[in-house]
């Protein structure tokens, strides 16, 4: 078995030593060959000079450094297209996904699974945070095709025929979570405790969360289109009826009365613009697929002259 781990790493130069100390540690003796693959996205720190420095120092570490910050997911699929390995390891720089629970992963994976899932308790986290995330799991049950999972994040170790079942999905807007939910394959889960985070801060601000949550809903199949279509048809009705009252009204002789009709003029043209938006975003999809951009751009690939070991990709 060779097995390759993909860092996604943005401005983590700070911690990036004591990355390699704890997977080194974790895998030393355990596992037999591997390699780690660390993509700089595009950080404004030293982290690409302290992955030049351990891929020098350490043949097994190597380096991608993308031309800008183009995010986690463009990040962690550069990783894949660059993993050599029999099985592929995804894991956070900041040591928010425990190395340590790497062989208890890779045993399991062994034992007939495509994918191994890390999956976290939210032990440590924000009331708030903790239950929006769950409204949202809820939500994408009702809505998605695709079981996600709470808890269920990008830390896990993957088969090759997975990797490459990932790779083959052409999609720019990646909503990674999904994705592997959507390959199937044999899926094991294995449940830790949440880590906070040793140093620096967390890239996701509540609009990048917010913006990735549409992408969750909104990149698997047009079912947010359908309760717009439903509520406008039962509004539609409901406005038939309205405006038969007022006729009949009229008919009689009374005066219709406006008091009531500002709130709900209101919540009709927010509801309006709700499916607009969620037809916008369809649409926006549509463009930016269209244009077929590549994902991200390659800066530097490091160590250049060090072949493939015996036995990967
Ligand atoms: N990351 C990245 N590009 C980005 C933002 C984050 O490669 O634009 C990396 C980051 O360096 C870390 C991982 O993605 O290794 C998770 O990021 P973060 O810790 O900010 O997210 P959280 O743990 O809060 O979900
Ligand atoms: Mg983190």
């Amino acid at each position: 078995m060779y097995l390759s781990m993909v860092v996604p790493c943005f401005n983590e130069g700070h911690g990036l030593q004591r990355l390699h100390d704890a997977l080194v540690t974790a895998l030393s003796g355990h596992v037999g060959d591997y390699e780690v693959i660390l993509v700089d996205d595009g950080s404004t720190d030293a982290t690409l000079v302290e992955a030049r420095r351990l891929a020098a120092a350490d043949p097994r570490f190597r380096y991608v450094s993308l031309s800008r910050n183009f995010g986690k997911e463009p990040a962690m699929l550069c990783g894949l297209r660059h993993a050599r390995g029999s099985r592929v390891a995804l894991l956070d720089a900041d040591l928010q996904h425990p190395p340590e629970l790497l062989r208890r992963m890779l045993v399991v994976l062994e034992s007939g699974y495509d994918q191994v899932v890390a999956r976290r308790s939210r032990v440590g986290e924000g009331r708030c945070r903790t239950a929006l995330t769950r409204t949202y799991y809820r939500l994408a049950r009702w809505l998605l095709d695709v079981p996600l999972q709470d808890g269920a994040g990008d830390f896990r170790v993957l088969s090759r025929r997975a990797v490459d079942a990932v790779l083959s999905l052409p999609e720019h807007h990646r909503f990674s979570k999904g994705l592997f939910s959507w390959i199937g394959f044999d899926t094991a889960y294995l449940p830790y405790r949440n880590v906070r985070r040793r140093a620096g801060r967390s890239r996701w601000s509540v609009p990048a969360l917010l913006d990735h949550a549409v992408d969750g809903l909104t990149g698997f199949n047009t079912k947010p289109l359908r309760p717009a279509i439903h509520l406008g048809g039962a509004l539609v009705a409901l406005a038939a009826g309205g405006g038969g009252r007022v006729l009949w009204r009229a008919a009689g002789g009374g005066a219709p009365r406006p008091s009531g009709l500002l709130p709900v003029t209101l919540g009709l043209a927010g509801l309006q613009l709700c499916g607009l938006g969620v037809l916008g975003e369809y649409l926006g999809r549509s463009c930016a697929e269209a244009k077929r951009r590549p994902h991200y751009l390659v800066k530097e690939v490091g160590p250049p002259s060090r072949p493939a070991p015996a036995g990967t990709r």
